[in-house]
């Protein structure tokens, strides 16, 4: 008996190192992570060239897309949550704009792309393509969601930065590649049901509506109109670092500061966010559709009543939605000469 509990006994500077691990494993970790955050900070503070408002093309109507944003955020529309009145409103604007600008009609019945899920008993997308130069290209996929989260205890969610930014800035790229042919066939998907859990992005791919084979690209816009430090975060480019080059040729003649971050893991980035699922740009990353996704840091209004439309930043807007087309451009661009 006492032979044999003396090999463990003697073994006790071992065990001591053990439980110290242990107590010390969570305070560690912490103190690890915390530095990771920081650095990763520090990286995203890096003064990134400001090109200067006055240096950045001017091919979009920001009046139009304040005009849009004023539309939709509009206190009538009653935060566009799936199902109501305002969202059926938002949806007839955003179908009357398709066809005045000759989309072709990309849903299953014109431009709508209906559907259910346990979240949500009815929601519709609303897709029209503008076909491509190149008939033989895939197809580049244009998002930002339309919905909102409606009325909560009797106060409207306005959603104006989220989303009805991204959905203005759609309307107007629409409106620019209608009398500007691109190479890729664009496909502009407004989407339903983003704010219950990217519903509708995942229906795109669930429904069988969409095959991801035949997509080349996705660019999803979601907050584009605000931002304290005027910076836009390009989200996408760890996941595919051959896009670094392009958003650095987007921000040679962008104003905006873009920074590319929010898609790193821990062990990068530490507690920083990771905004790789974040949006509807995360099924298309799903099922393997290169992405790059456009949108500004959080801010005290986001997902409260208070995200209004008199927020909107009109000349930080501007830049916001000439990078998302640049990028656009340029996408479309470089992926024809690589085919
Ligand atoms: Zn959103």
């Amino acid at each position: 008996m006492s032979n044999r509990s003396a090999w463990y006994r003697r073994l006790w500077p071992v065990w001591l190192i053990i439980v110290v691990l242990v107590i010390a494993w969570w305070p560690g970790r912490i103190v690890y992570m915390n530095l990771l955050t920081e650095r990763e900070a520090q990286r995203i503070a890096e003064i990134t060239p400001d090109r200067g408002a006055e240096n950045t093309p001017e091919r979009l109507s920001i009046d139009r897309i304040m005009a849009d944003l004023h539309w939709l955020a509009d206190a009538e529309r009653a935060g566009r949550a799936p199902g109501t009145p305002g969202s059926l409103a938002a949806r007839e604007y955003i179908i009357e704009r398709f066809e005045a600008l000759g989309l072709e009609p990309a849903g299953t019945e014109g431009y709508e792309h209906a559907f259910s899920h346990e979240r949500v008993e009815r929601a519709v997308n609303v897709l029209g393509t503008i076909p491509g130069e190149d008939p033989n290209l895939r197809t580049i996929v244009i998002t930002a969601h339309y919905d909102h989260l409606g009325v909560r205890d009797g106060d409207i969610y306005h959603g104006s930065d989220d989303n009805a930014s991204g959905t203005a800035v759609l309307l107007e790229m629409a409106r620019y590649f209608s009398e500007n042919q691109p190479q890729h066939t664009l496909l502009f998907a407004a989407l339903d049901s983003e704010e219950r859990g990217l519903l509708g992005a995942h229906a795109l791919f669930t429904t069988g509506h969409l095959e991801p084979r035949s997509l080349a690209f996705n660019v999803n816009m979601d907050m584009m109109s605000r931002n304290t430090d005027e910076l836009l975060y390009a989200v996408g480019t760890y996941h595919h670092p051959w896009l670094v080059r392009l958003v650095q040729r987007v921000q040679s003649e962008n104003g905006a500061r873009i920074v590319m971050a929010h898609d790193r893991p821990w062990y990068k980035a530490g507690y920083t966010v990771d905004w790789t699922n974040s949006s509807d740009h995360g099924p298309f990353h799903e099922q393997g559709v290169p992405f790059l996704y456009f949108g500004v840091a959080d801010h005290p209004d986001y997902h409260a009543p208070s995200d209004t439309s008199d927020k909107a930043d009109a000349a930080f807007f501007r830049l916001t939605a000439e990078a998302a087309l640049s990028f656009t451009k340029l996408i479309d661009q470089v992926l024809a000469e690589k085919r």
